[in-house]
Parts: C-alpha cells; sequence; structure tokens
C-alpha cells in the first residue's frame, strides 16, 4: 500500500492550494477527487475578492464581535498572497484587484458602512467611506439611489475556472500525486496511520487503499460525509447559490460592487460580461429525507428576477443588457457562518478546512492548515475556526 504524509480529500481550491504548499515544504501528498479537478464551488462560484465583512457577516456584528475582528485580520495575509499568486502560479490568472464598492441607499445602511469601516480599519483593512458626490465621481455607472459607499481599493476578481487547476498543475509540479475520479468511501485508523478507501471511479479510476500520516478533509460542502467516514460529526451544510451572467459590453464596471443591505455582487470580467450573483438561492434536491448535494442545485427563478433586479437597480444601464447563462453551485456554511479549519482533537491526524468565503480566502485556509499539519503551529492564529468549537456533538462519538 502507499503511503503519504498527507492524504488531501477534496480537489478544490482548498484541496489543490494545500496541496500545492504541502509539496513545495516536501511533503509526500496524494491528492484524492472523486470527479475532476474544479467540479465543485471552486469551479463554479462568482470569483470575487471580497475582503469587506460581507453583508451575511456584517449582520451578527454584535454577537460576533471577536470573530469578525479577527476575519478581517487574516484580510492582511489574504490581500498579499492574492497581489502575488500569478507570479507565484506563474499563469494569468484573469486577476483584477481594482477595487470593490460596498453601496448603500437607505441612511440605516450609510450607519451600517460607518460600522462596518469602524471594525475594519481597526484591523489595518484599507477602506474608505464615500459620500454620495464622491461615488459618483469614482463610480459613474451606480444609480441615483446610492448614497454612499465603501470603497476597498484591495477588493476584486479572479477567474475561479484558472485559479484551482493551476493550483493543481503547480502541486503535481511539486510531487504531489493527483488521482481524480476517486471518490474516497472510508476512512479508519490503523497501526499510528489513516487508511483511505477509494472507491471504482465513475470513469477510469480503479478501486484502491492509500494510507497516510495525516488526513485534510477540503472537501468542501461535502466534507461531513467524509467526516463520517472518520466517525466524526462536522456541522457544515450544504447551500445552493444562484450566478448570472450578461452579454459582454463595452468596458462598464470596473470595480467588484457589492450592498450592504441587499444581495448583490457585480463585476465586469475580461470578456465583457457582468457577473450578477450575492448569495441567491438555488433549490437543493433532497433524496429519503436527507440533502441530495451529487446533483446541481435547481435554478429558481424568482432567485433570478430578484437578482437581476436588484443588479438593475444598482447599476441601471445593466438593465438593457441580455442574460446569457444563469447557473447554481454548491457550497457549505456553519452554524456561526465562520469556516472550520484545524485539527479534531479527538481523532489527532484529521484535519478540515472547510466553509467561509473559501474562495477570496482558499490561499489562505490552505497556506495556514498546511503550516498547521506539518509544523504544528500557525503563522496566523486558527483557534476561533478550530472544528473543536463544535467538539461537543462528537462527546459522544466513541
Ligand atoms: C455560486 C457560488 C458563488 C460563490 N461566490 C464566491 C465568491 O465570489 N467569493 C468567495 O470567496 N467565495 C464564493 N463562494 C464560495 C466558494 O466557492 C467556496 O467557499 C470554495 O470554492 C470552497 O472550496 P473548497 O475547495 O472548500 O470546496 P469545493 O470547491 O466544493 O471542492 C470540494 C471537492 O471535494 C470533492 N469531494 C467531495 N466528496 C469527496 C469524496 N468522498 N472523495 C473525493 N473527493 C470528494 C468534490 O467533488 C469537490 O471537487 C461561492 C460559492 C458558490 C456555490
Amino acid at each position: 500500500m502507499q503511503t503519504y504524509d498527507v492524504a488531501v480529500i477534496g480537489g478544490g481550491l482548498v484541496g489543490c492550494a494545500a496541496a500545492y504548499y504541502l509539496a513545495g515544504a516536501g511533503a509526500r501528498v496524494a491528492l484524492i477527487e472523486r470527479g475532476g479537478i474544479n467540479q465543485g464551488a471552486s469551479g463554479q462560484n462568482a470569483g470575487s475578492l471580497h475582503f469587506q465583512l460581507e453583508h451575511r457577516l456584517i449582520q451578527h456584528r454584535n454577537t460576533l464581535a471577536a470573530e469578525l475582528e479577527h476575519y478581517v485580520a487574516l484580510t492582511q495575509m489574504a490581500i498579499a498572497q492574492w497581489r502575488d499568486l500569478e507570479a507565484e502560479l506563474d499563469c494569468d490568472l484573469e486577476l483584477g484587484m481594482h477595487g470593490g464598492l460596498m453601496v448603500a441607499e437607505t441612511p440605516a445602511q450609510v450607519e451600517l458602512l460607518q460600522q462596518k469601516a469602524h471594525i475594519e480599519t481597526g484591523q489595518g483593512l484599507q477602506v474608505e467611506l464615500l459620500d454620495g458626490v464622491r461615488v459618483r465621481r469614482l463610480a459613474p455607472y451606480l444609480g441615483d439611489t446610492i448614497l454612499a459607499a465603501l470603497f476597498c481599493p484591495a477588493e476584486g476578481h479572479c477567474n475561479p475556472r484558472l485559479l484551482t487547476p493551476a493550483y493543481a498543475q503547480k502541486a503535481a509540479a511539486r510531487g504531489a500525486e493527483i488521482f481524480t475520479r476517486s471518490p474516497v468511501n472510508g476512512i479508519r485508523r490503523q497501526s499510528g496511520n489513516w487508511q483511505i478507501e477509494i472507491g471504482a471511479g465513475t470513469e477510469t479510476a480503479a478501486a484502491r487503499r492509500l494510507a497516510a500520516a495525516a488526513v485534510l478533509n477540503a472537501a468542501g460542502a461535502w466534507s461531513p460525509a467524509v467526516a463520517a467516514m472518520a466517525n466524526l460529526h462536522l456541522p457544515l451544510f450544504p447551500v445552493g447559490l444562484t450566478m448570472n451572467v450578461t452579454e459582454r459590453t463595452a468596458p462598464l464596471i470596473p470595480h467588484l460592487v457589492q450592498h450592504v443591505g441587499r444581495k448583490l455582487s457585480m463585476k465586469q470580467v475580461r470578456d465583457g460580461n457582468i457577473l450578477i450573483g450575492g448569495g441567491w438561492s438555488a433549490h437543493l434536491w433532497q433524496r429519503d429525507g436527507k440533502w441530495h448535494a451529487e446533483r446541481a442545485p435547481v435554478i429558481d427563478p424568482t432567485s433570478v428576477y430578484g437578482n437581476l433586479a436588484v443588479a438593475a437597480e444598482v447599476v441601471p444601464a445593466v438593465e438593457t443588457l441580455h442574460l446569457v447563462r444563469t447557473w447554481t453551485g454548491t457550497t457549505g456554511i456553519t452554524p456561526d457562518q465562520l469556516p472550520i479549519i484545524g485539527e479534531v482533537s479527538r481523532a489527532p491526524g484529521f484535519y478540515v478546512a472547510a466553509g467561509g468565503s473559501g474562495f477570496t480566502y482558499g490561499p489562505s485556509y490552505a497556506q495556514l492548515i498546511s503550516e498547521l499539519i506539518l509544523k504544528g503551529e500557525t503563522s496566523f492564529p486558527l483557534a476561533p475556526y478550530s472544528p473543536d468549537r463544535f467538539g461537543h456533538i462528537n462527546m459522544f462519538m466513541g
């Protein structure tokens, strides 16, 4: 049986980037993906690099104050990584960091922006509150309803179809072995190692068994099922999300545009299309009373209309553009909205890196979990994200 230092389960951004950092530090790595590289959320997302606290997080500013400060603090690392990423991976990622605007349309939303700016600047994130006049000077494409916006110069966009394959390719060049079409269907502890059972894949791969000193569960929305193979509960829940893209148009929106009180993210990609999303739901399938996240969520027309309506109110020029495609993707959220990153104390050698805004922070999550696996410590504290904060749900798991 082949033995590795680390078996990484999941060929999304987090798994591929972790394989890259682990292999770069000299570890023998097996990266195991049940389908193809980048087939999960990492290849379906909006590609926003949103370093400002998102709408979904700022709502919890009173109950999660310390956690949100910690969250913003990680942006310094993420921004530095993103600035170097094309050079580091030696490829064009269609990366643009031209700044992002989080807009407000009501006085209450402007106040929320002020509170948000206070948290963010307190952690060293560069943001600036612009009144209506200054916003329109910077972003004349915004509609008349915009009263103010918080500008973060580092925000931007990257093509999600390029990043994860680039990490996978460079991980392989560093010696990581990549097994695709290889669904992990069993994990157990034996003789001080983890044994990983891989079922026969849908196309070419044969069933096999690997051994590894450490396992990294980087299976995204499917990480609870992978944790269950190691007899662990993991409180992460699948969520179906909707994305829309318009036809190409002349340069219109140079920034990432988000809304502090409504679900919206917009940006124009290099080819001229405008991507519109922001957390609008899509229906997850169910089977036998359980979520069936193996199939792409079903498009909900209400989400599509709702998303496009908000987009057209914020940027009126998009109203005349044709919608060319709508798609859905599945991501995972935790009860406290924060990612789960760290070792599970009751299962030494079993690590998790899942949840959170995993595209923006995926490279950072991957680097930090790699440090933890190899050195037992990290250059940025991961304690608030530890799986052990939910340890009580595993106390009867034997
Ligand atoms: C529509 C949408 C828009 C989003 N927009 C943004 C955004 O703009 N910015 C942002 O920061 N985040 C965004 N996100 C979230 C972001 O995409 C995810 O947090 C991130 O991609 C998660 O990466 P991952 O590697 O953890 O998971 P994934 O990319 O989902 O990868 C997990 C992989 O594990 C594999 N796997 C599962 N089970 C097994 C098994 N048993 N054996 C082997 N392999 C297995 C899967 O096939 C999959 O390839 C969005 C998500 C969606 C769905």
